[in-house]
């Protein structure tokens, strides 16, 4: 989502006259996008803002911070680092040019939390994509949830979602250009509830997100992904959807955070341990093999070393492709703030190493049982270990690495997997084209 953000920030700078430079030392403008779902993001931003600073001594510049600790700290950011000049909220993107253009008038402490302006554009510029042949596209900001462990709701504001018709016409466009992945984003995609029907008519679906699959599939671009679903949301019919649109790909990540029904209760996840596990049911007996990833976050305060036996019991039940785990980060202004935070710092870090363990050994089987099996890889880009190799990502999400040259990038191949590591996959290409 921090990636798309930049990517817009960027689009609307550039038509506003600005250019980007290849280091923070000779730019006029500084802009930092920031995280806080977890506290040592947000730190990282004032250690960076002083190196900043320093490394650009006798150069006058603007320096903003923008995105999810810009609109959490707001004016006390000022207060935290007297060389910022610019505070800018997660809905005040498209608003950058004329805010930096008042701190460069002169203007001390800029600083907007509005809310996003009605008519606010979602466009990229091409340039502006992280990638050539990959684009993000956010379908939903915001989070209604509320977890009592996350800052979400209260960084992104409540959910919001773009009508159908748009998130089409985008997709549209960009297979017009020449790409050929697109990742519809959000905190909860599945959530998806857009106020209008616009470009949904014509594609039944038991939800508005398994309709929405269906209409963008429709467009006939090569592969979709999306990232990431809610539990409590995630209808069977999203899976029906997969099964009849092979562009939608064979990948779901779904956030469980826990095993135990007592710290899921204690965390507002709104789903039990069974509910979830119905949920992986569904998945795991689709006809077509879909790769599951998820989140767990360990240390929660009040997790038992019981209930931390039954995060490690669910994830081998779960057998997932893989797995981020986090320690638990107190986020101020969330309920489970005023939790007594019972783990310490090393059970934390216990708890990480043995799940992260238990994972390894059952990913290891996962990535082996891809030997012999042919996947559809999109070259993404030179290997960083090897210039005769090319690395992308399958339609189930895993990093392949295969040989092969510049000339086939942006293509979509048919690789035969020979050799399986615990992250990625090596194979080779079978034939030039899938
Ligand atoms: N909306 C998704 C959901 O809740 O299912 C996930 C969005 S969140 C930005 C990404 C992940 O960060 C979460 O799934 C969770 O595992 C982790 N996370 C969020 N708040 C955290 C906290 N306070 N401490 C540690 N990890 C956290």
């Amino acid at each position: 989502m921090n990636v798309a953000d930049t990517e817009r920030a960027a689009t609307g700078l550039r038509a506003s006259g600005y250019d980007l430079c290849a280091s923070e030392q000779e730019a006029d403008v500084v802009l930092l996008n920031t995280c806080s779902v977890r506290e040592k993001a947000e730190r990282k931003v004032f250690t960076r803002i002083g190196e900043i600073r320093s490394a650009s001594e006798g150069h006058k510049k603007v320096v903003g911070v923008m995105g999810c600790v810009a609109q959490l700290e707001g004016d006390s950011i000022f207060q935290q680092s007297s060389t910022v000049d610019l505070v800018v909220g997660t809905r005040a993107t498209d608003r950058l040019a004329s805010l930096i253009k008042r701190a460069r008038d002169g203007e001390r402490k800029v600083m907007d939390l509005a809310e996003r302006d009605p008519d606010d554009s979602w466009d990229v510029s091409p340039v502006e994509r992280h990638s050539p042949h990959i684009a993000f596209i956010p379908i939903i900001e915001g989070c209604n949830k509320f977890c009592s462990f996350c800052i979400v709701p209260y960084s992104r504001g409540r959910e919001r979602s773009r009508p159908a018709n748009l998130i089409v016409d985008e997709i549209n466009s960009l297979q017009r250009l020449g790409y050929k992945e697109i990742h519809l984003i959000g905190q909860n995609v599945n959530s998806y509830r857009p106020r209008v029907e616009t470009g949904l008519e014509g594609f039944a679906g038991a939800t508005p997100f398994s309709r929405l699959l269906r209409a963008v599939a429709a467009t006939g671009m090569p592969r979709i992904k999306f990232t990431t679903s809610f539990p409590r949301d995630f209808h069977p019919d999203i899976v029906a959807a997969i099964e009849a649109n092979e562009n939608l790909c064979d990948w779901v990540h779904l956030p469980v955070q826990s095993g135990s029904d007592r710290v899921l209760k204690r965390m507002r996840r709104g789903h039990t341990r069974s509910d979830y596990l119905e949920r992986i049911a569904r998945i795991k007996s689709s006809k077509r093999r879909l790769a599951l990833t998820t989140d767990v976050i360990v240390g929660f305060p009040g997790e038992t070393a019981e209930d931390f036996q039954q995060t490690l019991s669910l994830v081998e039940e779960c057998s997932y492709d893989s797995l981020y785990i986090f320690k638990y980060s107190k986020r101020r202004g969330t309920p489970a703030a005023d939790f007594d935070d019972t783990v310490s710092e090393s059970e934390k870090t216990e708890r990480f190493l043995e799940l992260e363990n238990v994972q390894r050994t059952s990913q290891e089987k996962v990535y082996s049982a891809y030997i012999g099996r042919t996947l559809s890889v999109l070259a993404e880009r030179q290997s960083s270990r090897s210039e005769s190799d090319l690395t992308g990502h399958s339609t189930c999400h895993k990093v392949v690495n295969f040989a092969g040259d510049e000339s086939l990038e942006g293509e979509i191949l048919n690789v035969l997997i020979t050799e399986a590591k615990t992250n990625s996959l090596y194979g080779t290409i079978v034939n030039s084209r899938a």
